[in-house]
């Protein structure tokens, strides 16, 4: 990233104040500055959202999930979703300048015209730069620390977090996403959101801040696992990085 870029990238960091969630978006963001992808969530200089890189090589996941899910999934899909909201922005001139997420957290202020495709394609790009970050590599260690305190407070076990999380992302009917969300008061929580949407929109039924999410739409899934759903999330939990689930649980 150009000197010019970064230093307008950072000021719009430093001014964001979405839900007092500001330190966890910079986790987020840093974890991806990180992994040398540039402008995360970010918008370059001409104000328009890009696709960040993945963390990882396109096959670094197998054999849980497979090369050819990720470069469909990350080049096309997500790349729709960042194509998409560049687009419709342009008939919202006064959106334009706002980072993605102040769009998602003051969904109901956009004008209704433009505001479905804001949130399904904005609600894309943030989901899916979300679940990159959130794994790596087989062999992650499993939680520790603050977390799995957390997880045993509300679940007893690790274990039956996993068979509940399990549980909630099999009963998402059609496309959508499950989360694992932690409160103002770092209470964990489980919830599952339609299509795009997310935790942290406006409009969402159950707020929070997202610590881990699994995408379930069958494009994630469907050329591997086809429509055994069970079997991707399965294999999912191998490929979770509990390490930046900590970090984002951690963040304010
Ligand atoms: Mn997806």
């Amino acid at each position: 990233m150009k000197t010019k870029s970064r230093r307008s990238f950072l000021r719009k960091s430093t001014v964001l104040l979405v839900g007092g969630f500001t330190a966890w978006q910079s986790v987020l963001r840093n974890a991806a500055a990180d992994s040398r992808t540039t402008g995360q969530i970010a918008r370059t200089n001409s104000d328009a959202f890009v696709l960040p890189s993945l963390p990882y090589a396109y096959n670094a996941l197998e054999p849980f999930i497979d090369e050819q899910t990720m470069r469909i999934h990350h080049d096309r899909h997500h790349r729709t979703y960042v194509d998409q909201l560049n687009k419709v922005l342009d008939k919202a001139p006064e959106w334009k300048g706002k980072n993605l997420e102040q769009l998602l957290s003051q969904l109901s202020a956009i004008p209704e015209t433009v505001r479905t495709a804001v949130r399904n394609h904005g609600g894309g790009h943030w989901n899916h730069t979300f679940f990159w970050n959130i794994m790596m590599p087989s062999g992650g260690p499993l939680p520790t620390g603050k977390l799995l305190d957390a997880l045993q407070a509300r679940w007893t076990s690790y274990a039956a977090f996993q068979t509940a999380f399990t549980e909630a992302a099999m009963s998402v009917f059609g496309s959508g996403w499950c989360w694992l969300i932690a409160d103002k008061n770092q209470k964990l929580s489980i919830v599952t959101t339609p299509n795009q949407d997310n935790p942290i929109m406006d409009i969402a039924a159950i707020k929070g801040k997202p610590v881990l999410g699994i995408d379930l739409w069958e494009h994630a899934y469907y050329l591997k696992h086809q429509n055994r759903r069970a079997e991707y999330i399965k294999d999912w939990w191998q490929v979770v990085n509990w390490p930046k689930v900590a970090l984002l649980y951690e963040s304010e």
